[in-house]
């Protein structure tokens, strides 16, 4: 933590009088700092796939390949344009997050239709990435959560993709769905992977934060998954808990508030509770 900083600067006030008032610079430093880095950050994650996209259409442009090679090169840089995509997709949903408030009407979601999309999701991207892993997901759920549906979805498949992306062949991710301390809605996402160690915790949901940054390419991460789940449990008055600890895994709990959950079973249908 950094000494705090004043500046002094005269304010116009009334016929020709100036007052004297001191300003905290530190704070408007330190976010002019992040938005520094943070356009370095995009700039260097789109000049990557730019740099190698480039590379492609010029060897494309000079060598007359056979045409089995021809393809070999249009599927890399096929790759390279949908990790371009990905990113624009994720940076345009933090900034959606950061700029909107919640709508006020809530939407009540069926968390059972939340976790069967993230498990489809999961199934596929395990099979994509030619990796046999235990899925376990809960049988039934009868919860139901408030708040925008496309965000939470958003929150817990981000959460699932990240088990399945880091978990290696032959291991577990595991999803379960529970109620917490006070009635909150726990769902929590454990995986038998690498795990994280304790000094990196803190700083996982900085957008660009990665522990491993080639494994993170690799796999198709952007390092902005954990900023946009942070968002969306803030503005859903929830919070993200992260567990780990290295070669024993990880577990990725998402809590939502009692106001924003409700047992299915215990309100008529029909209601607008
Ligand atoms: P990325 O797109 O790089 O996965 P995220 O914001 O989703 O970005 O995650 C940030 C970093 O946290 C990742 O780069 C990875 O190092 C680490 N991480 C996230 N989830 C897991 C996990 N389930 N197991 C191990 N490391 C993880």
């Amino acid at each position: 933590t950094r000494p705090r900083r004043l500046s002094l600067y005269l304010h116009p006030y009334g016929e020709g009088r100036r007052l004297l008032l001191s300003r905290d610079v530190t704070e408007v430093e330190q976010a002019e700092a992040m938005r520094r880095d943070f356009v370095a950050n995009v700039s260097h994650e789109i000049r990557t796939p730019l740099t190698v996209l480039s590379g492609f259409v010029e060897t494309l442009q000079t060598l007359d390949l056979p045409k089995e090679e021809r393809q070999r090169y249009l599927g890399m840089m096929a790759q390279q344009a949908q990790r371009m995509q990905t990113l624009v997709q994720d940076l345009l949903t933090l900034s959606r997050l950061e700029g909107s408030p919640l709508p006020g009407k809530a939407e009540w979601t069926p968390v059972a239709s939340l976790l069967a999309q993230a498990e489809q999701e999961a199934r596929a991207l395990a099979a994509n990435q030619g990796k046999r892993l235990d899925l376990r997901f809960p049988e039934a759920c009868s919860w139901q959560v408030a708040g925008a549906a496309s965000e939470l979805q958003s929150a817990l498949s981000n959460l699932v993709s990240n088990a399945v992306r880091y978990t290696p062949g032959g291991g577990t991710v595991e999803v379960q769905a529970r109620t917490g301390e006070d009635g909150r809605l726990e769902l929590a996402v454990r995986d038998s992977g690498p795990g994280i160690a304790a000094d990196h915790l803190p700083r996982l949901t900085e957008r660009f934060y990665r522990v491993d940054r080639s494994r993170s390419r690799e796999s198709g991460g952007t390092g902005l998954g954990l900023a946009i789940v942070k968002h969306v449990v803030q503005r859903h008055g929830g919070e993200l808990r992260i567990e780990s600890a290295p070669r024993a895994g990880s577990t990725f709990t998402l809590v939502l508030p009692a106001g924003r959950v409700r047992a299915a079973e215990l309100t008529p249908a029909g209601s607008d509770a």
